[in-house]
């Protein structure tokens, strides 16, 4: 869609100061998805060339700038490091409801910050315990937990001229035992409800996230293995039906039961591998 009320398009890299109207541009599939009636000028971040994926002892850093084509490719590797939480990092990736033109143009920070429920990389990046690195205009930098990087439906952390530089997975969270559950009423849909479950070794914690149900990510976390009762005794208060999203892919109630039973899924799944 073109975006008329836009009248300029600079290098990212130009320092300028932030003014009204301003948005950071990466692959844009978002940006130019619905009229912006208030965009004036936009920062493009594809100029800053910064490498998709660095990957050492410690975990991955993914760029901002990562495609989603990139991430999957790395993701699907044969015989690269951490094989739990690369499927896990595929299965968000392959969870868009767009398929690969609109991968190789999508970037990892843009779905992070358009902060869409049915966010795929939030998913995985709050799943695999993420840190997002948020860079300001004079450049200086701060660490904020990928949990509480989403407010909202279309909200973030991020101040005006902020910018997501990159997110890292660290290498305990990528090796550690994770898996994610999925409904979409079709199957390329949009993600109805996302869940996703960790289990930490050898004390066995368990963390559980639901997304895409919620307008924001909603994780509990037990110290080991909860039985079922517990589980369902924990998510169904942190799930109140403000959270929960009424739209015409699915009713407050019906995401909150699938989460629940997706969860469940994850739980019952991860208590079996000893
Ligand atoms: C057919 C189709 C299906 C789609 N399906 C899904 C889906 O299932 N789930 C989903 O979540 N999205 C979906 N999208 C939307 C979009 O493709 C993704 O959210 C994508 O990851 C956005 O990335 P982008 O690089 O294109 O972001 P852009 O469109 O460039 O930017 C999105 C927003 O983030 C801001 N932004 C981008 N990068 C940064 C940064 N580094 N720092 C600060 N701000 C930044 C922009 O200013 C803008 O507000 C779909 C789009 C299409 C066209």
């Amino acid at each position: 869609m073109d975006l008329t009320a836009v009248r300029e398009v600079v290098d990212g890299q130009i320092a300028l100061p932030w003014r009204q109207g301003d948005a950071w541009l990466a692959g844009g599939t978002a940006l130019f998805a619905e009229p912006r009636p208030g965009l004036r000028r936009l920062r493009d971040l594809t100029t800053l060339d910064w490498p998709p994926l660095t990957v050492t002892e410690a975990g991955i850093e993914v760029a901002a700038t990562c495609t989603i084509t990139d991430l999957l490719a790395f993701a699907e590797t044969p015989g690269a490091p951490w094989p739990s939480g690369r499927a896990l990092i595929a299965g968000c990736c392959r969870a868009f409801s767009s398929s690969f033109k609109v991968w190789n143009t999508a970037t990892v920070g843009g779905n992070l910050c358009a902060a869409l429920p049915a966010g795929p990389m939030i998913s995985m990046a709050v799943a695999l315990d993420g840190t997002c690195r948020v860079r300001g205009l004079d450049g200086t930098e701060r660490a904020v937990p990928v949990r509480d990087f989403v407010t909202g439906n279309g909200s973030t952390v991020l101040g005006p001229g902020e910018l997501l530089r990159s997110l890292t997975l660290p290498a305990g969270a990528l090796a550690a035992r994770s898996l994610m559950r999925r409904v979409a009423t079709h199957v390329w849909g949009r993600s109805v409800a996302l869940v996703t479950g960790i289990r930490g070794r050898p004390e066995g914690r368990l963390t559980v996230t639901v997304t895409a149900a919620t307008s924001r990510p909603v994780t509990v976390s037990f110290p080991c293995t909860p039985c079922p009762g517990e589980l369902r005794g924990r998510l169904l208060p942190a799930l109140p039906c403000q959270l929960l999203l009424d739209d015409v892919h699915g009713r407050p109630r019906w995401r909150r039961h699938l989460a629940v039973h997706l969860a469940e899924e994850v739980r019952s799944t991860l208590a079996e591998e000893r």
